[in-house]
C-alpha cells in the first residue's frame, strides 16, 4: 500500500480507471478522464442491433459493421479483447480512434483483482498480525484474547475491492467506441467468436487475455464449487459467510500455502493434504523443506497422501485418503478448499475452433511479441504464460499494447528473470534457477548463504527459521537465482532481482553500495559476501 494519502488517492484513481485494480501513478497514458460519452453499448443476451453510435467530431472511431442474420447479429470491430484482467489494461486513450469489443463473463477486472492476488494478501495481513501477536511472548509482549473477526474482515476488503470493479466496468461501458459484451464467448470458427450475447464478432486485430481457473476434482462431491456444503476453491473461499471450524486444504502448491495461512491465522484449525513429500515443492529445495516443517508445527500436514472419496452428512465432510503403504484413513472437516492447480481458458474460448494452436497444458502458443501463430492474435497472461503470475500478465500486456500501437516497430516480452512470493509466514520469494535445476542441468554455480538469525535485525525479531540464498556463476559473477524464506522476503528479494536483470556483478551489489545497519536487507547483502571466501 501506498504511504502518502495523496498517492493512495492516485492510485486508487488509476485503479478505477483501468479496473482491474493493477494502474499505477505514471502509468495511464492520459491521466484526465476523456470526456464523458453518453453512446456507450454493454451488450448481455442481445437478440437484436443497436442503433448505430451519433457521429462524433475529430478522430473517430470506426462503427463496427452490422449485420443482421435472422436472429443472430454479426460485427466486425477493429479490436477485440477477451478478458478484463490484465486485458482491459491494454485499451488505453490512445487507441479513442478504434472500435473495440470488449468480452468478459465474469466479474470486471478479473482473477487478481476479484479472487487473487489482492483479496488474499489482504486476507493475510490480518492473519499475520494474529499469528504476530500469539508468538509475541517471545519478544516480552504478552498479548492475551487475539481474535480475529473474519465477517468484518471479509466486509472491509471486498467493500474496497468491488467498487473497483465496478466503477472499472462503468468506466468502460461509457466509451462509445467500446462495446462490451457480458457473457461467455466461444469462438465459433476461425476466429469468428460468439460473444454469447447474440451477437457474433470477428475483428481486425484480437488480444486474448482469457486467464484461467480452479482446477477441480474427479470425485463425487468434490467435482464441484458448493459453498453451501462447505466446498470451496479460491474463487469462493474468501466471502464465506463465517469461518468454519475444521477446513481441509487439498494440494500443495502456493494457494493452499496462503489458505492455509490465513485460515489458521483468523481461527480455523487447518488439516492440509498434499500428495507430494514436501509442500511447495518448486521452490528451491532448502526452501521448501524449510517451509514444510514450519507448516507441520502449525497445522496437521499429511503428505504423500491422495483424497479418493468425499461423504457429506449435512454439515460435516468426511474424506478417505490414501497414503502410502497405509491403510486409508478419515479426514474431516466442516469445509474442503480444493488448490489443486489452475485449468487454462482455452477449453472455454475453443481456442482449437479458432485455428489457434496450444501446448499440452491447454496454453496458447505465442511468439516473443506475444503473438499467436495466426497474424493480428495476440495473448498475454495466465492464458498463454508459463509463470501464472500478475506482474508477468502486465508485462505481456504493455508488450501486446505497444505492439498494436506500433506494429513496425515490435518488442519482445522480457522473461530473464521473473521474481515470485508466497505470502505465508514468514513469506517466501525467489527468481531464477533453483539449486536443484542448476545442479540437473550441470551448471557451474556457487552459492552463499546467510541465516536471519544471524543478522542484528533477525535477533530483533528472535528469528529461527529464516535465510537467504544466492547462485552466482563463478566465471561472470552474474546472478544466477536467488531464493529467501523471511519476513518481508517479498520486498527483501527486490535488490537481488534487479541485480540479475541489469546484469549487475554479485560482488560489485555487495560491496559497491552501501546497507543500512541494523536492516533486514543485511541478510541479502551478507548472502553475496558469503559467495567470497
Ligand atoms: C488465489 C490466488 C492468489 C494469487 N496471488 C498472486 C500473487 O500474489 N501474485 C501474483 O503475481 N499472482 C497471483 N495470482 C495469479 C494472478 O492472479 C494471475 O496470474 C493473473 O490475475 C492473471 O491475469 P490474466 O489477465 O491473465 O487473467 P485473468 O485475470 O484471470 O482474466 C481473465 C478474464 O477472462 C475472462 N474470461 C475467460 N474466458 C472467457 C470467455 N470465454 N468469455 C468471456 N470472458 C472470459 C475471465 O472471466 C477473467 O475475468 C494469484 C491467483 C490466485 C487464484
Amino acid at each position: 500500500m501506498l504511504a502518502g494519502l495523496a498517492a493512495e488517492v492516485d492510485e486508487r484513481q488509476d485503479e478505477q480507471r483501468h479496473g482491474d485494480g493493477h494502474g499505477r501513478v505514471g502509468e495511464v497514458d492520459d491521466p484526465v478522464e476523456p470526456p464523458f460519452r453518453a453512446h456507450h453499448r454493454s451488450v448481455a443476451h442481445r437478440t437484436r442491433s443497436d442503433p448505430a453510435p451519433p457521429a462524433r467530431t475529430g478522430q473517430q472511431p470506426r462503427r463496427s459493421a452490422e449485420v443482421t442474420l435472422r436472429d443472430m447479429e454479426y460485427r466486425h470491430h477493429d479490436l477485440v479483447v477477451i478478458g478484463t484482467g490484465s486485458g482491459n489494461s491494454v485499451i488505453t486513450p490512445e487507441m479513442d480512434h478504434l472500435d473495440i469489443g470488449l468480452v468478459e463473463r465474469g466479474r470486471f477486472g478479473g482473477t487478481c483483482l476479484n479472487v487473487g492476488c489482492i483479496p488474499t494478501k489482504m486476507f493475510v495481513l490480518p492473519a499475520d498480525r494474529v499469528v504476530e501477536a500469539r508468538r509475541a511472548d517471545r519478544l516480552g509482549v504478552h498479548v492475551d484474547g487475539v481474535r480475529a473477526d473474519w465477517p468484518a474482515i471479509r466486509d472491509r476488503i471486498f467493500g474496497r475491492i468491488d467498487s473497483v470493479a465496478s466503477d472499472g466496468e462503468a468506466y468502460r461501458e461509457k466509451a462509445d467506441n467500446i462495446t462490451v459484451y457480458r457473457e461467455q464467448a466461444t469462438f465459433t470458427g476461425p476466429m469468428t467468436l460468439d460473444t454469447g450475447t447474440g451477437v457474433t464478432v470477428t475483428a481486425d486485430r484480437w488480444v486474448i487475455a482469457a486467464g484461467g481457473r480452479p482446477r477441480l476434482l474427479d470425485i463425487d462431491g468434490l467435482d464441484r464449487v458448493d459453498p453451501e456444503r462447505g466446498v470451496h476453491t479460491s474463487d469462493t473461499i474468501m466471502r464465506m459467510e463465517s469461518l468454519p471450524e475444521r477446513v481441509v486444504i487439498i494440494g500443495g502448491g502456493y494457494i493452499a500455502a496462503e489458505f492455509a495461512h490465513i485460515l489458521d491465522g483468523l481461527g480455523a484449525r487447518v488439516t492440509w493434504v498434499h500428495r507430494g513429500e514436501r509442500l511447495l515443492e518448486h521452490e528451491d529445495e532448502a526452501i521448501s523443506h524449510a517451509y514444510t516443517r514450519i507448516a507441520r508445527d502449525r497445522h496437521d500436514v499429511r503428505l504423500r497422501t491422495t483424497v479418493t472419496g468425499a461423504q457429506y452428512d449435512g454439515g460435516r465432510w468426511a474424506l478417505t485418503a490414501e497414503a502410502e503403504d497405509a491403510a486409508p484413513v478419515q479426514i474431516e472437516g466442516d469445509a474442503v478448499l480444493l488448490a489443486v492447480g489452475r485449468v487454462i481458458n482455452t477449453d472455454l474460448i475453443d481456442a482449437h475452433t479458432a485455428g489457434l494452436p496450444c501446448h499440452d497444458d491447454g496454453r496458447l502458443v505465442v511468439d516473443a511479441y506475444q503473438q499467436t501463430p495466426t497474424g493480428g492474435v495476440f495473448a498475454l497472461g495466465d492464458v498463454c504464460s508459463e509463470w501464472q503470475l500478475k506482474h508477468v500478465a502486465n508485462h505481456e500486456m504493455r508488450v501486446v499494447k505497444h505492439n498494436l500501437l506500433h506494429p513496425d516497430e515490435p518488442i519482445e516480452s522480457d522473461h530473464r528473470f521473473v521474481p515470485h512470493a508466497v505470502f505465508t509466514h514468514p513469506q517466501i520469494a525467489g527468481f531464477g534457477k533453483t539449486e536443484q535445476e542448476l545442479r540437473d542441468g550441470g551448471v557451474d554455480f556457487v552459492s552463499g548463504e546467510q541465516r536471519v538469525g544471524d543478522v542484528a535485525y533477525g535477533w530483533a525479531l528472535e528469528d529461527t527459521t529464516g535465510f537467504c540464498k544466492v547462485l552466482v556463476d563463478p566465471q561472470t559473477k552474474l546472478l544466477l537465482g536467488g531464493h529467501l524464506m523471511a519476513p518481508d522476503a517479498s520486498t527483501l528479494i527486490q535488490p537481488l532481482v534487479q541485480a540479475a536483470h541489469f546484469g549487475q556483478r554479485a560482488d560489485d551489489v555487495a560491496n559497491g553500495q552501501y546497507w543500512i545497519h541494523p536492516a533486514l536487507a543485511e541478510v541479502v547483502e551478507n548472502a553475496l559476501l558469503d559467495l567470497d571466501p
